[in-house]
């Protein structure tokens, strides 16, 4: 399938590119590369890409992105969560501060927050829209590579070859064995979500939480020692999405997503949480409940294969905690600084594009990585009698190195720069 004439792309760079895995890594990365004007075909294993989730947040830095996607950013318009606000409560209801949004939306322009399914296929519609190859129900068993390519193998014995093969597929990536030399599992981190998102017209007939949703959307958190409780109304009120975090140590070997039980939720909230909260739970309906095992990994040495033909972008090379808000954000940033470093390196020098790519990304997506615990420990060991005393020691950490940044002109401002500082041994062809 060709390109789309009617979206703005640079002139063919004739690189060819693979990518496994249509989640926000993905099809970022496809978006990217057919704006820079790389041919793209994109595989996921999954028959049918179906708008599940629950609420996510886009930051800034990665928000940008989108406002280059024509058609996108109307879109999202019509979906996304309103609140500027943030309300911080102790576990048994009591308020402790507000975090406002305004002034950092004015500093650095708007974050995009909504639900995960209805941004995921939102950004599928623009890949197809721009006449990206999209194949379904095709799932990656093996990656090849040698030195002039790389390519992949499908279940069912296909295979396709490219310059370049992008590695999407998230936490339980194959294209790891490749780039390590090993097979690698993730590690449970200790902590798992309770995740839901429902129609909200319960919690308006309830007087205990009718605040939540009378007045439009509202975002509201309630912090307790080891757990967190979440509660975003979207949609003018008309959608509730919960997500509860709390200590787990169940083992993910098979899976690491299950349906959850409210009772489960409940167990987790003994003791004097809000009525708020538990009447949230109660009113949960069981079947959009899932208990959700967050998986973590120490860094990899690497996300680059030994001949620089396939690379891990986004979870498959660095699964986030959720309470970085930066996990989709780091992993959209890969594929836009990858579309940039082709093609600024040309068909000729895809390897060194690829290296150039791993030095701009490693250190900045671990610093950021970090974050996800910082916040953690900040809410789950809090000291209480210090938060009393200055209550805005809760806010979320809202930092300019993370949000203020443009991947793209950066990637452009420093490629010369880290070409001329990669070891003689780097191949450049
Ligand atoms: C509870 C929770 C809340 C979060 N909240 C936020 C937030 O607010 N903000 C934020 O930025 N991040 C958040 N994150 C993190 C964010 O969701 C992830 O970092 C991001 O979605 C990763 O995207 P990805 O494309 O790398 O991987 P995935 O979304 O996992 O996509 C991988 C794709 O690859 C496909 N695939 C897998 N194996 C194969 C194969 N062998 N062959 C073909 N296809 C394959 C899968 O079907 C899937 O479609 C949150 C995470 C959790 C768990």
């Amino acid at each position: 399938m060709g390109s789309a004439p009617d979206f703005p792309r640079l002139p063919p760079s004739g690189i060819s590119v693979i990518i496994v895995g249509c989640g926000f890594a993905g099809l970022t990365a496809a978006i990217e590369c057919d704006r820079k004007g790389h041919s793209v075909i994109l595989f996921d294993k999954a028959p049918e890409l179906a708008p599940l989730g629950d609420i996510i947040s886009f930051g800034q830095n990665s928000s940008r992105f989108f406002a280059k996607w024509p058609g996108v950013p109307e879109a999202l318009d019509a979906i996304v969560h309103r609140s500027e606000v943030f309300h911080f409560h102790d576990w048994t209801g009591r308020f402790v501060t507000t975090q406002d949004f305004s002034e950092e939306h004015r500093r650095l322009g708007g974050r995009v927050n909504g639900h995960r399914g209805e941004i995921h296929q939102i950004l599928l519609a623009h890949v197809r829209a721009r006449g990206i190859e999209v194949n379904l129900g095709c799932k990656v068993v093996a990656y090849e590579e040698d030195e002039t390519g790389a390519a992949v193998v499908l279940e069912d014995g296909r295979r396709f070859g490219a310059d370049l093969v992008l590695a999407a597929e998230g936490v339980r990536s194959k294209g790891r064995e490749l780039v390590l030399g090993v097979e690698d599992r993730p590690l449970p981190s200790g902590y798992a979500v309770f995740r839901t998102w429902f129609p909200a017209d319960e919690l308006r007939r309830n007087p205990t939480t009718r605040y939540l949703v009378e007045h439009g959307d509202s975002h509201n958190g309630w912090i307790g020692q080891d757990v967190h409780f979440l509660a975003a109304a979207i949609k003018g009120g008309s959608v509730m999405s919960w997500v509860c975090t709390h200590k787990d140590d169940a083992a993910i070997e098979e899976s690491w997503q299950f349906p959850g039980r409210v009772e489960d939720v409940l167990k987790v909230l003994e003791g004097d949480w809000d009525p708020v909260v538990l009447e949230l739970v109660k009113a949960t309906p069981p079947d959009r409940l899932f208990d959700y095992k967050l998986v973590f990994r120490d860094p990899l040495p690497t996300f680059v294969s030994p001949r620089s033909r396939t690379v891990l972008i986004g979870d498959a090379a660095h699964p986030f905690l959720p309470t970085s808000i930066q996990g989709a954000s780091q992993a959209m940033e890969d594929g836009v600084v990858m579309a940039a470093c082709l093609d600024r390196a040309g068909k000729g020098n895809v390897r060194e594009a690829v290296k150039v790519w791993e030095n701009i990304r490693y250190d900045r997506v671990h610093r950021i990585q970090q974050t996800g615990i910082t916040t953690r420990e900040q809410w789950h060991k809090a000291d209480w009698d210090a938060i009393w005393k200055n209550p805005e020691s809760m806010h979320l950490q809202r930092e300019d190195w993370i949000l203020g940044f443009d991947a793209e002109e950066d990637a452009y401002a420093r490629y010369d720069e880290i070409r001329e500082s990669l070891p003689q041994e780097v191949p450049v062809a």
